[in-house]
């Protein structure tokens, strides 16, 4: 299911350029365009839903093992996952992501 609108649902069809680095018959992962670090990626189903609670169970359970390669191919010791459901928990794009945001050491830099 995938919803016309969605710019998220564009860029799994590739209608929208993105820096794809996994994707699977349920999963889509990418860069995200305003990274708060490097490496910050979007890890999204391919179902369309707006939030957690949209979302069939058999394609949750694919997100957090791609997540984590994710996040060991970043090289970062420490990271953040993150997802937001809701304007007032700033969600700003309808499609479910979580967000694996690496967190460089002082040494690194802001990355
Ligand atoms: P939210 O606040 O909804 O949790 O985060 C949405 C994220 O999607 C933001 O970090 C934003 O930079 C990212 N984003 C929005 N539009 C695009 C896009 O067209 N391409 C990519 N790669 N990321 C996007
Ligand atoms: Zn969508």
């Amino acid at each position: 299911m995938s919803s016309a609108a969605c710019i998220f649902c564009k860029i799994i069809k590739g209608d929208i350029p993105s820096l794809k680095l996994f994707e699977s018959d349920k999963v889509f992962a990418f860069l995200d365009i305003q990274p708060l670090s490097r490496g910050h990626a979007l890890v999204i189903p391919k179902f369309h839903g707006a939030k957690l609670t949209d979302i069939p169970d058999e394609d949750l359970v694919e997100i957090l093992p791609v997540a984590k390669k994710i996040a060991k191919a970043s090289g970062a010791e420490d990271f953040n996952i993150l997802q937001n459901n809701g304007r007032i928990a700033h969600q700003v794009v309808d499609h479910v992501h979580f967000h694996m945001i690496p967190k460089p050491n002082e040494e690194e830099g802001l990355g």
